[in-house]
């Protein structure tokens, strides 16, 4: 089925539709967002379930995955993420443009999960900030899809500024990025 997307609020008459920038831009880019996954274990494996045909992420203008950081919009970690390879998810944040977003699927890619062990990063939030996080170990094709639908609604709601202003630059300072 073909999904359409609902137009944003704004002032309608016959002959017009009238709406801010901030909404129309919101809602093109919620409704093309392009992942890269970021998938090192089992709950990759869980993210291939829902680029499959019964879950279908196509239904959501995400069937484009992206291997390169500098075309992709959502960055999303799924599976344990050891202290070695911490640089590296820093790295390939770092390389995407803004706007960016960032989904952590599971318990490993949230928290460490089960290994709290000296190898492993206790939560990608360490090292790169996280708009969303699935819970889960792993978590269901239908969490990841809730949580996708989360990141839609951060895009949609954004505003044009938001990246310019002093309190991201801060979040930005904080991870010493930029
Ligand atoms: S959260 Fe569970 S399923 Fe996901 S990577 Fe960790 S151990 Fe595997």
């Amino acid at each position: 089925m073909v999904k359409i997307s609902q137009a944003p609020p704004g002032i309608e008459g016959p002959g017009f539709f009238a709406t801010s920038l901030d909404k129309v831009i919101g809602l093109a880019r919620a409704n093309s967002l392009w992942p890269l996954p970021f998938a090192t274990s089992c709950c990759g494996i869980e993210f291939m379930a829902t680029m499959g045909s019964n879950y279908d992420l196509a239904r959501f203008g995400m069937e484009r995955m992206s291997f390169s950081p500098r075309q992709a919009d959502i960055l999303l970690v799924a599976g344990t993420i050891s202290k070695k390879l911490g640089p590296v998810l820093r790295q390939v944040y770092e390389q995407m443009a803004e706007p960016k977003w960032v989904m952590s699927i599971g318990a490993c890619a949230s928290s460490g999960g089960i290994f709290d062990t000296y190898s492993v990063l206790q939560g990608i939030d360490k090292v790169i900030p996280v708009d969303v996080y699935v819970p889960g170990c792993p978590p269901r094709p239908e969490q990841i899809l809730d949580g996708v639908l989360k990141i839609q609604e951060l895009a949609k709601n954004e505003s044009l500024r938001h990246r310019n202003s002093s309190e991201y630059q801060a979040l930005m300072d904080q991870y010493k990025i930029g």
